[in-house]
């Protein structure tokens, strides 16, 4: 085996924020390795200075494979999607039960120094969530406990299952309850991709075909709020850093309706769409937002970049990727890129 002093791994390496947080971890003299049940021809973005391998986490013996040497875990891989992806595939999102619980007790036997676990704000209380003002969610909101079926209930029980491996076993763990996240590198077609890479996808269809029109899943005022990715990237090495214990908010505190990040695409668009609201669609809960109180008391920071900003880094990368698809290149969405 190669050294591995320091070794730093990444599980669902092959995904959006896994992708993001290695590039990130690059060039920092540290050994780097990424995982992900993907075949490597698949990952979003790949590093010829990181040991990439393609493993199916759910299996106890693979998650030793991917932990060994480890110093530094985060465990990002999960199976997910928006709203349509996880309403549809409840039990698919509860076996990711298996990757965490495999990957702590695979930690534990390496002797790894510290594990990061990436929860979801779905693990909040529905009840809390009925209103369209965009609730601010504390982290204490989580009980008693009323999570999203399926995914938000397989997060909480994972973040439990972190916090016992430290209370009982002495494993450092950190756990981030990430709001929508979004930007460039992640899902924007196929069924698991999120709100605002949808939107856009959509806007850009609609431009590019001259069809200046738009389905919306719900009625458009559901309220959500959007976290650029950097951010995500930048709060996830702050909280793996911190003292913070218990699980914690990683999230933008500027809430939007869907309709109105529908005003933000038509705005990059140059366009205005006829909007059709599919009110049969799966929209999630009525309004969530992140309150942020916690992680700037502990951080003195939180999540800044505007949707505005982020998301129109996050249209031109997608309006990109769709005209290479056009063209019919192969590995749109993915990039080979070397530290040399
Ligand atoms: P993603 O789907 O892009 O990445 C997840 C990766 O995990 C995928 O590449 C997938 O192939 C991999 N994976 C799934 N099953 C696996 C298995 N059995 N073995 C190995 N790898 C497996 O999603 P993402 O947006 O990058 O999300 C990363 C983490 O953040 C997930 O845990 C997700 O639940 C959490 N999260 C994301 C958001 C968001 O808005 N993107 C919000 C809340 C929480």
């Amino acid at each position: 085996m190669a050294d591995t002093k320091g070794l730093i791994v990444v599980t669902g390496a092959g995904g959006f924020i896994g992708g993001a947080l290695l590039s990130s971890l690059r060039g920092r003299g540290f050994p780097l390795r990424g995982v992900d049940v993907k075949p490597l021809d698949d990952w979003y973005q790949r590093f010829d200075d990181v040991e990439n391998l393609s493993l199916d986490l759910n299996l106890k013996e693979n998650c030793e494979l991917a932990a060994r040497g480890a110093n530094d875990i985060y465990n990002l891989a999960a199976n997910m999607g928006g709203m349509g992806f996880i309403e549809h595939n409840k039990a698919l999102c509860m076996l990711s039960v298996l990757i965490n619980t495999h990957m702590l007790q695979a930690a534990l036997e390496a002797g790894a120094k510290r594990f990061f676990y990436s929860s979801s704000a779905c693990v909040y209380n529905g009840d809390k969530q009925k209103t369209f003002e965009a609730p601010s969610l504390k982290e204490e909101d989580a009980y008693p406990a009323l999570a999203e079926d399926g995914y938000g209930w397989e997060k909480l029980f994972s973040e439990r299952m972190c916090r016992h491996f430290r209370e009982d076993f002495g494993l450092y763990t950190r756990v981030a309850r990430f709001h929508n996240v979004y930007g460039p590198w992640g899902t924007w077609y196929g069924g698991r991709e999120k709100a605002p890479a949808a939107i856009c996808r959509k806007a850009i269809e609609a431009k590019l075909s001259g069809r200046h029109e738009i389905e919306i899943w719900g009625t458009g005022n559901q309220t959500r709020s959007f976290m650029f990715i950097d951010d995500c990237i930048q709060g996830i090495r702050r909280i793996m850093e911190s003292e913070i214990l218990e699980p914690i908010n990683l999230g933008s505190s500027e809430a939007v309706t869907i309709n109105q990040l529908v005003d933000l695409a038509e705005s990059f668009a140059g366009i205005k769409l006829k909007r059709n609201y599919d009110l049969s669609a799966p929209k999630g809960v009525n309004g969530r937002n992140s309150d942020n109180t916690l992680i700037q008391k502990y951080l003195q920071w939180e999540p800044d970049t505007s949707l505005r900003a982020g998301l129109e880094k996050t249209y031109r990368w997608i309006y990109d990727q769709y005209q290479a698809r056009e063209r019919g290149e192969p590995g749109v969405v993915r990039e080979v890129a070397s530290a040399r």
